[in-house]
């Protein structure tokens, strides 16, 4: 049975998020960790709307590649709590600070493990729409899941308004600027998949695509180069097949960008299997 909120200690603080702090506790009972998500009842409507979509969220999901809720708690005075597992390594954003780069099979590992998330999601006909490296959590096995939905979607009937501009807009896809230009066939799936490749990109790299390393994104900046650049390419260093997978991923045209189940048949992603076991 999932614990219950009064028999958690906290003992540190392991972010803060917009409109709330997650913290790693303790049950005192069983001494197992925990991450507890506090999001306090008097913050603006707009983070309110988001935690109660990521509840929503959390509370369907069930996957090894999405990062395990174990309880909700609502009190009275409107304080809500999300618990979920913890992740001891925390971000692969923290991860990254700490080694500055990381390398292409660590980075192959990761790309198998966010395309089975999303491949989770997607079937499920969610969408996740902020996939960055602060969103992807880690453990000491190396197991990456996928976090924070906040500003997901779950797709109903229609193909409506998933275009709105939610999410950190440095890894929004072309067509979430300009559907006309780049939305052939617009789902909004693709999405996240411009958003993995990004974040490949940015780990590989060690700062983010578009930007000169250290510069901090300016929204406007930032769209042009998106949707009026070429969209940015592994340097010549990286192998013939991670080259392959980001560009894959890296197209402008949303309805040429690769889907989840065909990256998953990527020779980056797959030869890395077996070499796993
Ligand atoms: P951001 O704007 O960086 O995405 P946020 O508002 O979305 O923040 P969260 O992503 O929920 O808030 O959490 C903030 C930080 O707390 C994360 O970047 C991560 O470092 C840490 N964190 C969140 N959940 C966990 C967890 N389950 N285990 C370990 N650390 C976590
Ligand atoms: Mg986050």
């Amino acid at each position: 049975a999932a614990p219950a909120a009064s028999d958690l200690e906290k003992l540190q603080v392991l972010g803060h998020g917009n409109g709330g702090t997650v913290y790693k506790v303790r049950h005192k009972r069983t001494s197992a960790t925990y991450a507890l998500k506090v999001v306090h009842g008097d913050c603006d409507p707009t983070v309110r709307r988001q935690v109660f979509r990521e509840m929503e969220i959390l509370r369907r999901t069930d996957s090894p590649y999405v990062v395990q809720c174990h309880g909700i708690f609502e009190k009275p005075s409107g304080d809500v709590t999300i618990l979920m597992e913890y992740m001891d390594l925390g971000s692969l954003d923290s991860l990254l600070k700490k080694n500055s780069t990381l390398s292409e099979s660590t980075l192959a590992h990761v790309a198998r493990q966010v395309l089975n998330g999303l491949h989770y999601l997607h079937s499920h006909k969610i969408i996740h729409r902020d996939i960055k490296p602060s969103n992807l959590l880690v453990n000491k096995n190396m197991e990456v899941k996928i976090a924070d939905f906040g500003v997901s979607k779950i797709m109903c009937r229609t193909l409506d308004a998933c275009n709105s501009y939610v999410g950190t807009c440095a890894y929004m896809s072309p067509e979430r600027f300009d559907p006309d230009t780049y939305g052939g066939n617009y789902n909004g799936y693709a999405g996240d998949i411009w958003s993995l490749g990004l974040t490949l990109l940015e780990l590989y790299l060690g700062h983010f695509p578009f930007l000169p390393p250290g510069q901090r994104p300016d929204w406007a900046t930032l769209m042009c180069a998106i949707c009026f650049g070429e969209p940015p390419t592994l340097p010549e260093d990286a192998s013939e097949d991670f080259r392959s997978f980001v560009e894959c991923c890296l197209q402008k045209e949303s309805s040429k960008r690769w889907t989840v189940a065909q990256l998953l048949t990527h020779p980056f992603v797959c030869k890395e299997s077996r070499s796993d076991r």
